[in-house]
């Protein structure tokens, strides 16, 4: 998780990495901290707390043209200044900031402290700056060329940490360089006249250059402020050609919204139709998916598809095995890419893995591609980020295009996925038996979404009633059938991640072998009734629940329901296989309008962050 941001140039870097560290501070915010070289000098500034808290710290004007800046998600120690990035070696001559896990940090620190070295913090990333200092050492001793000197200490380094890193290491006894290496965690390169950045998101740096160089595992680059050169950790140099990334600026900036939660939701309608433009075949009544690079007789062969992803990319994930089994009568499901990568899983030749991702670095994801790929399966990415780890690990897939996401909840990308699953559904289903009139009832019914969604979101005054009177419970639950119980397990995610509210989901029917327990009048549930056959079965779980004191508020697309005495949500009539798309929607903005009744920070909830690059 956690941002980096590095800059080696001409122009000032203090206010550069502010910035940078800005835009980044989605990625995780529990501490922030920077490292300049001023006259050869190297100075740290670091707190707990925010970007806010860290400028507040700051000196007003630091005249600095190489820096690094940190903004933290903790693993190893609690968010404290010292346990903070940068961590400098005992000389303080050097600093690093780091992204990621070291797995056998337990055996480098004791070897450290049998050697005498003392620590200053209690991550993991403070053993970087201390080994790198002892390697240097020992390269000065044998006196070698200047030239490389701290990259191969870097590189020594690497080759004993277990884990992953993005890392940026700064010295002030090589004042025209600087250090970044990726193994896991993901880092970009922007190549600037004059000047050169680095950085865990292009979202840091796409202010000042769009040439980007994407490192790849096993990397690591010298930056000057007239160049970079990339080697591997077997010191092998690789050359690469800078590519032109299309992310824009305004994707990062709130607009006229209060919070990027709110704006990114209101961003729906327009990002279905991007999701859809150039992919739908209306002459033949089907989807035209040409990134996932399948002939006509590739899908034939599919005879099971698996999903993968975690967190809401798993629920929706699960979304669009319902609709891929359904409609195309293939074997379908999806798991948690996390709970996949370590049973040893069975990967068959004729199933088709996808891998849904949002920031396309999703570190378990990530994990689990290699794992089907090492055993020789087939897995397609459905990714956000182009460009991304994942995109190019998987080579062939479907770009979401739904602008970069900033606040950590997921929602545009989420129904994004949902209807690329459903033009997946689509493809599928019309190489079997799905027939032309059934494919174009789907497709009118694709089009008609952005509107839909948009009358919907104008009119979401009855939605912030409703998160008001959610907002003065601790519990929920959230229950559905079908499709329907895969939108009350986002609604669930999202309720819990930014309101804080206690949310659990559960299928209907599974309410009676248990949480009913829980039920009573301090305990609402939601419950999403979609006009399927399931209808009358959910009725009845309402019933069950009112019977108990419950309260109950229903998201449904048929009549009212009377029985539902904390009222009822209508959501508009459409193909069957989209209605969790509509039925979301109100989810999204009960919960945000619930955080914001109980003054939580919807964009950057406690204890999370954007973008999971560690285990
Ligand atoms: N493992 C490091 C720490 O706990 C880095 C975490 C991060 O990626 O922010 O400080």
């Amino acid at each position: 998780m956690c941002g980096i941001v590095a800059y080696i140039g001409t122009n000032s870097a203090l206010p550069i990495i502010l910035e940078g560290l800005h835009r980044l501070e989605y990625r995780g915010y529990d501490s922030a901290g920077i490292a300049l070289l001023r006259n050869k000098k190297l100075a740290v500034h670091k707190t707990k707390g925010r970007v806010a808290d860290l400028e507040a710290i700051l000196p007003k004007r630091i005249a600095a043209t190489t820096a690094i800046g940190h903004t933290r998600w903790a693993t190893h120690g609690a968010p404290a200044d010292a346990n903070a990035h940068p961590h400098t070696d005992t000389a303080n001559k050097l600093a690093i900031i780091h992204n990621g896990i070291i797995e056998n940090a337990r055996e480098l620190r004791a070897d450290l402290i049998a050697n005498g070295t003392e620590l200053a913090s209690e991550t993991d990333s403070e053993l970087f700056a201390h080994l790198i200092a002892q390697e240097l050492e020992k390269a000065v001793e044998i006196e070698r060329a200047k030239h490389g000197l701290l990259t191969d200490a870097v590189r020594k380094v690497l080759l004993r940490i277990q884990g992953a890193y993005g890392l940026a290491v700064l010295h002030e006894d090589f004042p025209n360089e600087l250090i970044v290496a990726r193994q896991g965690s993901p880092l970009v390169l922007g190549i600037g006249n004059n000047e050169l950045f680095a950085a865990s998101d292009v979202s840091a740096i796409v202010r000042h250059t769009q040439q980007v160089v994407y490192l790849d595992d096993g990397e690591i680059a010298r930056l000057t402020k007239s160049g970079f050169e990339i080697t591997n950790l077997h010191a092998q140099i690789t050359h690469r050609e800078p590519a032109q990334v299309t992310t824009s600026v305004e994707e990062f900036d709130k607009a006229n919204f209060e919070h990027f939660t709110l704006k990114e939701i209101h961003e729906q309608p327009e990002v279905l139709e991007r999701v859809l433009r150039g992919r739908l075949e209306e002459r033949f009544a089907t989807a035209r998916l040409d990134g996932l690079n399948l002939s006509p007789r590739d899908l034939l062969g599919v005879k099971r598809i698996k999903i993968l992803g975690c967190g809401s990319a798993f629920i929706a994930g699960s979304i669009g095995a319902r609709m891929i089994e359904s409609l195309a009568r293939i074997p379908c499901d999806a798991e948690s890419a996390a709970e996949f990568r370590y049973k040893n899983p069975l990967i068959e030749a004729d199933t088709l893995y996808f891998a849904v991702s949002q920031s396309g670095e999703t570190f378990d994801t990530m994990a689990a591609i290699e794992e089907i790929q090492r055993k020789g399966g087939r897995v397609l990415g459905v990714v956000n980020s182009v460009g991304s780890s994942i995109a190019r690990s998987c080579g062939a897939g479907a770009y979401l295009h739904a602008g970069a996401e900033v606040a950590v909840i997921s929602t545009k990308t989420f129904v994004a996925t949902l209807l690329m699953f459903a033009m997946i559904a689509l493809l599928f289903a019309r190489t079997r038996d799905l027939s032309p009139a059934a494919g174009t009832a789907l497709i009118n019914a694709m089009h008609e979404l952005p509107g839909q969604i948009k009358a919907m979101i104008d009119n979401d005054k009855d939605y912030r009633a409703h998160a008001k009177t959610l907002a003065a419970f601790d519990h929920a639950y959230f229950i559905g059938r079908n499709a329907g119980f895969g939108v009350a397990q986002e609604g669930a995610l999202k309720l819990k991640e930014v309101s804080y509210i206690h949310a659990e989901a559960y299928p209907a029917a599974e309410l009676k072998h248990g949480p009913l327990a829980l039920i009573s009048e301090q305990t609402p549930t939601i419950a999403i009734v979609l006009n399927d056959e399931l209808e009358k079965k959910n009725l009845s779980s309402i019933e069950e629940i009112r019977a108990r004191n419950g309260g109950v508020l229903a998201i449904t697309q048929g009549e009212d329901i009377p029985t539902a005495n904390l009222g009822c949500i209508k959501v508009p009539q459409t193909h069957p296989l989209l209605a969790p798309i509509l039925a979301l929607i109100p989810l999204q903005l009960i919960a945000y309008y619930a955080a914001i009744e109980r003054d939580c920070d919807v964009d950057k909830p406690r204890n999370l962050a954007k973008s999971v690059t560690v285990e």
